[in-house]
């Protein structure tokens, strides 16, 4: 059951922001990085996903994103995110911080839409400025174009830094949001996980939505304890019954 608090900040909140992580995907069949498929060939994905595992065997990290790759462009986008395309279609200021890589946001239709960690199917030069968006990759070595070095994967790894600009308007959307949903994220990866605590400090509803507990959940104003694909299409009915739209 939803709460009646949370549907009375559902009327009221013209401002919202919605922090996905992997959860949101899963039931499109993409494993998440620490559910019970979270291991690939026994490797831990922070061993694979980090400056470090690439340069102890980039062909390695290369066959992971290969192996990803596929298995995210045979995915499709599940009830959870389309029901976010309907929310930001009924609310005034809606944001969306997403920590997936996949792009099924884009592909469900949603907008607004700030991709935290980069997108899986773009790459970067190791060696000169060289960046592509939608590139194919056929081997576990693909050079740059321009330089000949190796390429690697444009998406944010353990250990490095966000791209301030899409830091910024994350950070900034959080300390002005009346309404804050964290959806499928186990929140432990920072500085993502941070965000709702900038937007409770400012007065913000925090609303959890996840199968399991998480260190966010304490802080949540409403906890929903269960799958994204249940329980976002519930709250988008409510937005119909509130926006008088069908
Ligand atoms: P995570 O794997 O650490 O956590 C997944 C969370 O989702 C867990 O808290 C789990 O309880 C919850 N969950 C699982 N199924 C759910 C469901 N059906 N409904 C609601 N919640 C569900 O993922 P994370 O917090 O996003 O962080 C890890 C990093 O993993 C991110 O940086 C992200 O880039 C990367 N990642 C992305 C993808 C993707 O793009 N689909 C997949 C795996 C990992
Ligand atoms: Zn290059």
């Amino acid at each position: 059951m939803l709460s009646k608090t949370l549907f009375e900040r559902m009327y009221k909140s013209t401002s919202i922001v919605v922090l996905t992580g992997a959860g949101v995907s899963a039931e499109s069949g993409i494993p998440t990085f620490r559910g019970p498929d979270g291991l690939w060939k026994n490797h831990k994905p922070e061993e694979l996903a980090s400056p470090s595992g690439f340069a102890k065997d980039s062909a390695l990290v290369w066959e992971w994103y290969n192996w990803r790759r596929d298995v995210i462009r045979k995915a499709k986008p599940n009830l959870a995110h389309y029901a976010l395309v309907d929310m930001e279609s009924r609310i005034e200021e809606f944001t969306l911080i997403t920590q997936n890589v996949d792009n099924l946001h884009f592909e469900a239709g949603s907008q607004n839409v700030h991709e935290l960690h980069g997108n899986i199917f773009n790459v970067k030069c190791t060696s000169c400025g060289f960046k592509a968006d939608n590139y194919a990759v056929s081997n576990n070595a693909p050079k740059c174009p321009d330089c000949g070095n190796l390429l690697r994967p444009d998406v944010v790894w353990f250990g490095e830094e966000l791209n301030p600009a899409v830091l910024a308007k994350a950070q900034e959307a959080s300390a002005t949001c009346e309404l804050f949903f964290i959806i499928g994220t186990s929140a432990l990866v920072h500085p993502a996980a941070s965000f709702p605590s900038i937007a409770k400090a400012n007065g913000c509803f925090l609303v959890e939505i996840n199968t399991e507990d998480t260190p966010l959940t304490p802080q949540a104003n409403e906890v929903i304890r269960g799958k994204a694909s249940e329980w976002l299409p519930k709250i988008t009915i409510l937005y119909d019954k509130i926006t008088g739209k069908s």
